[in-house]
């Protein structure tokens, strides 16, 4: 199984600056083979992304996406529509949707499974807050929504990858350490390979939550931890490169 580095650019970089990131890291990771690389850029800036990826080693992801794959829902982008532009992985669940939009398990749930109907690999994004944290209630959190993220499709794990990130950890330069990561990573895929009854071997469990050019080496050495979600240290293609490189 691959490691899977995976950039979440969140609502940064107009189509031009994708361009102009995409110019650099096409070159910067072209015989990178062991790792599996995916970027996932703002909605608008997919379609010209889309061509620029063509024909190299860099996958691309979206950052979210309705369960409906069409019909009356304004605003919303639909699996067919990501598959039209090779859109491969979906992000689903992450934290700033969860506690900036309201997003729930349910409605996560609806999209991992129309993800997997509709050929996206789906990314379930969990983590505890710090208060959960402090009140010792990591592995609770994270088992409940993994357990209702992916009700329905536990036999489907070959076709999905975990992201384990503490909202702590997310855009705030204070990661995880490797034996924090850790911890979580073994519950992780000591419950994925319960409920999907042994079947978890292609299901990569990364760690997301500022990741940077100088954790990484130490984070990735961990037993469980296969690869890494990146926020703000994937926006800089060098930076994001040398994660890369890490792994
Ligand atoms: C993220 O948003 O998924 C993330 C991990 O962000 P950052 O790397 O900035 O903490």
């Amino acid at each position: 199984m691959a490691y899977l580095v995976a950039a979440n650019w969140k609502m940064n970089k107009t189509i031009a600056q994708t361009i102009d990131y995409l110019d650099i890291f096409t070159e910067l990771v072209k015989d990178i083979q062991k790792v599996d690389i995916m970027i996932s850029p703002s909605f608008t800036a997919l379609s010209s992304a889309s061509l620029k990826v063509e024909k190299t080693n860099i996958k691309l992801g979206a950052q979210n996406m309705y369960y409906e794959t069409v019909g009356a829902f304004t605003g919303e982008i639909s699996p067919i529509m990501l598959k039209e532009l090779n859109v491969e992985y979906v992000i689903l669940g992450h934290s700033e949707r969860r506690h900036i939009f309201g997003e729930k398990d349910n409605l996560i749930n609806k999209k991992v499974q129309s993800a997997l109907e509709n050929g996206i690999r789906p990314i379930l994004c969990v983590g505890e807050t710090l208060e959960e944290r402090e009140l010792g209630k990591t592995l609770n959190v994270v088992e409940k929504q993994i357990k209702s993220g992916l009700a329905g499709v536990y036999m489907d794990m070959p076709f999905i990858d975990i992201a384990y990130e503490p909202v702590w950890a997310i855009g705030t330069g204070i990661n995880a350490t490797p034996e924090q990561a850790e911890e979580v990573h073994r519950f992780i895929r000591s419950l994925i390979n319960e409920l999907s009854k042994g079947n978890d071997s292609k299901t990569r469990i990364l760690y997301g939550g500022s990741v940077n050019e100088k954790n990484a080496r130490e984070l990735i050495s961990q037993k469980h931890i296969d690869g890494f979600l990146v926020g703000t240290a994937s926006l800089d293609p060098n930076r994001f490169y040398k994660i890369i490189t890490e792994c």
